[in-house]
């Protein structure tokens, strides 16, 4: 196979593939974080890098019947959501073109606040003492996300 093309994102927070940590997307490409993927909990981005697509299939999701493309991380392969081709309800098709990421399957990197990761306890504190000071618990990704950077307080 040739030579892979590996993008690097700059941000504050970038998400990432959960297993070889490829850049995918930046914080400011989310379109809502409401969705609901294979796994669990996911979020809508207007654009991902670092992925390839899957075979077109049409499949029926929680909104109905859509022509979807699965999304790979083009480094390590795992599948991290798919892109919207094709909405047949005209209320779903604010959807085309934009990418699906698992919860689970991504990760986190936040430039400001690396040491956060570091430690699981600790960020397990920092999340939920940050929790409760404000409002913006979507916006924690398995407690990985610090109050400095959800830029809510
Ligand atoms: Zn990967």
């Amino acid at each position: 196979m040739g030579q892979l093309f590996k993008e690097y994102l700059s941000g504050d927070l970038i998400y990432c593939c959960s297993i070889c940590k490829a850049h995918a997307a930046t914080h400011d490409q989310i379109y809502a974080k409401t969705f609901q993927g294979r796994f669990g909990p996911a979020y809508l981005f207007n654009h991902v890098v670092n992925v390839c697509l899957g075979p077109r299939e049409e499949r029926i999701l929680m909104t109905g019947l859509h022509t979807v493309m699965d999304i790979h991380c083009s480094s390590c392969f795992q599948i991290l959501g798919w892109r919207y081709e094709k909405a047949y309800e005209e209320k779903e098709k604010y959807k085309e073109g934009k990418y699906i990421m698992e919860k689970a399957r991504m990760d986190v990197e936040n430039i400001a606040n690396l040491f956060i990761r570091n430690s699981w306890k600790s960020r397990q504190q920092v999340a939920s003492s940050h929790v409760s000071e404000c409002n913006c618990a979507g916006v924690l990704l398995d407690a990985l996300e610090s109050a400095e950077v959800c830029g809510c307080s």
